[in-house]
């Protein structure tokens, strides 16, 4: 199985996929997370993405695309894979549907109003080691600022201070929104209401995609 998670900034697309890649016995593959890897290593390239990164821009398609086509030859992607943050652009639609995964199976669309995204994104705090989402208000960790998971101190990403995030949605509105059309017209979308309970939200999507 093969699914394509899109949304903008903040529309859980993150938390949904930690969720399903569990339930379908599936990899999460985060193009963020590729990315924020190559930041890891503090080479001219990371440094390159963190400036992008940080001003709320998408990295190159070709910089994304190889990061991306590399993690999908891994040995954990053979029984299939849920992709959180590419394509993001049509170029990128493109390239996924005639070279990365031709045999997409469905694509998951979460829709959330941008008064909604800014609000989440201010209490959104994540865990640097194993990369656990979490929010102060709808979703707090059982220990303030400590990651469930692992222990870890959570933290706010560089990227999801105010102004970046207005950037994100502008980008997410002129860039990305287009491949939303895109793939209902390859009858590929399924969309859902990105507001609302998690797990409801989750139960949807797999009554929607099948067990
Ligand atoms: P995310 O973790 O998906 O919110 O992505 C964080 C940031 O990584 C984005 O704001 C972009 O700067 C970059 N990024 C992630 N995926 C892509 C992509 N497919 N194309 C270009 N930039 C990307």
């Amino acid at each position: 199985m093969k699914i394509v998670l899109i949304g903008g900034p903040g529309a859980g697309k993150g938390t949904q996929a930690r969720i399903l890649s569990k339930h379908y016995n599936i990899t999460h593959v985060s193009t963020g997370d590729l990315l924020r890897e190559q930041m890891e290593l503090k080479t001219d390239l990371g440094a390159h993405i963190t400036e992008t990164m940080n001003e709320g821009s998408l990295v190159s398609d070709d910089l994304v695309t190889d990061l991306l086509r590399e993690r999908l030859l891994r040995p954990d992607c053979k029984n299939g894979c849920i992709i959180d943050g590419y394509p993001r652009n049509l170029q990128q639609a493109d390239i996924l549907a005639e070279t990365i995964a031709p045999d997409l199976n469905r694509t998951v669309y979460i829709n959330v109003d941008d008064a909604i995204v800014i609000e989440r994104m201010s209490g959104r705090e994540s865990c640097a080691k194993c990369g656990q989402m979490y929010h102060t208000t709808y979703n707090p960790p059982k220990v303030k600022h400590t990651c469930d998971a692992c222990g870890t101190a959570l933290m706010q990403r560089e990227d999801d201070k105010k102004s970046t995030v207005k950037n994100r949605l502008k980008i997410y509105h002129e860039m990305t929104k287009p491949i939303i059309e895109y793939y209902k017209k390859k009858n590929l979308l399924l969309e859902v209401n990105g507001v609302g309970d998690i797990h409801e939200i989750t139960a949807f999507i797999i009554n929607s995609l099948g067990k």
